[in-house]
């Protein structure tokens, strides 16, 4: 069920009429109440109004748009970038336009539903492997000389376990078998590298990914998605992407607060420092009262509770505590790995983060959640 919201600050929010800690926002950053972006939306929408009125291939092609695409493209290092109104919009635009009739996709088993949708728009034959399996990838790839493109798609993080895609290993096998690489850096966009470019970065692999998607709306604080790559692949996508293409612009005040966004990421690296460290204080403490975090390596660190209706008491058990994560279930995630999936932001103190795990230690103690890995 929908649930309302209200007054968030980056680390808590109203709730019901109660102010609850906010364990499952990916405004990673605490950038969505940053004053650079409202005065950057605010000064954009006294020059520009507040919609953009038209698709971009029409009327509503602003200077702010190509402005974002322009610091996308320099920021992540590549030839060219183009805006989607979503992430979802990307996923489902991008993959139809790349793989189509007569080319192979392969694609992680638990990519994100963006991508598995996207996969089933386009017309190629999509093959799903098992996730960061990449003796299974390497076994799709050799049965696929036929196939006039090969796509290997992937996120860079997966949203629902907060683990990392081995994108060496990708890269040297769509190098070997000559097919494109394409990364959904959703969650580690502003997160992940030293300079928060995303998982590219982190693994210096500048320049070996083909398609490297993104999303506004998650540590940039702001909303929209973006894909960079070369300047042949943006130009293409700009008369082929069909999301792209049949949609109105996204208003260009959200384009001046991503602007804004990217520059606090280039200039402020501390607050990623603060968001790792964050990070790892709540994933320290789960360990230490023998919860298991299941292998997360980012911000996002998931609690398994086995059966939806466990997870539904967790999560109610959480909020009488002032803890507000919802419990994920199926479809969201395969059966029997319903879970509490928790997220931080650099904004979370270290009290907020010590509260929360007391409150889990009380649930281990109560029995409602299951043992970790024998620590010995
Ligand atoms: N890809 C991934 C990996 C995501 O987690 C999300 C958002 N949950 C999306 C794409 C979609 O992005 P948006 O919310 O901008 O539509």
């Amino acid at each position: 069920k929908l649930r309302v919201t209200s007054d968030p600050d980056g680390s808590s929010v109203m709730l019901d009429g109660q102010r609850v800690i906010l364990l499952c926002s990916n405004d990673y950053l605490g950038l969505a109440r940053h004053p650079a972006l409202e005065q950057a939306a605010s000064s954009a929408m006294k020059q520009y109004g507040f919609g953009s009125g038209a698709s971009r291939l029409v009327s509503g092609n602003s200077p702010l748009h190509q402005e974002l695409e322009e610091r996308i493209a320099l920021f992540k290092g590549t030839e060219a970038a183009l805006l989607f109104n979503s992430g979802y919009a990307a996923n489902t635009g991008i993959i139809p336009a790349v793989a189509s009739t007569g080319d192979v996709v392969l694609s992680d088993s638990l990519n994100h539903a963006s991508i598995i949708d996207g996969c089933r728009m386009s017309k190629a034959q999509v093959h799903v492997y098992r996730h960061r399996d990449m003796d299974h990838v390497e076994d799709y790839l050799k049965n696929a000389a036929y196939a006039r493109r090969k796509l290997i798609v992937t996120d860079g993080v997966f949203s629902m376990d907060g683990d990392i895609a081995p994108l060496p290993e990708l890269v040297r096998l769509a190098e070997q078998y000559g097919a494109m690489l394409m990364v959904d850096d959703a969650h580690a966009t502003g997160v992940f590298g030293r300079g928060g470019k995303g998982t590219v970065e982190h693994f210096n692999l500048e320049g070996r990914v083909h398609i490297q998607m993104g999303t506004l709306g998650k540590a940039l604080g702001s909303f929209g998605a973006y894909v960079a790559g070369s300047r042949s692949l943006i130009d293409y996508l700009i008369n082929s992407a069909r999301s792209f293409i049949f949609s109105t612009a996204l208003p260009p005040a959200l384009c001046a607060a991503s602007i804004a966004a990217l520059d606090i990421v280039e200039q402020e690296p501390e607050l990623r420092n603060r968001l790792w460290k964050v990070r790892a204080r709540l994933a320290e403490g789960l360990t230490s009262i023998g919860i298991d975090t299941k292998g997360s390596e980012t911000p996002i660190i998931t609690i398994m509770t086995g059966d939806a209706r466990g997870a539904m008491s967790v999560s109610s058990l959480l909020l009488e505590a002032g803890i507000f994560a919802p419990a994920i279930r199926p479809p969201t995630v395969p059966e029997g790995t319903s879970r509490i999936r928790t997220t931080v932001t650099a904004l979370h103190s270290a009290a907020d983060i010590d509260a929360v795990i007391s409150a889990f230690s009380r649930l281990k103690q109560e029995g409602y959640l299951p043992d970790g890995p024998d620590r010995g």
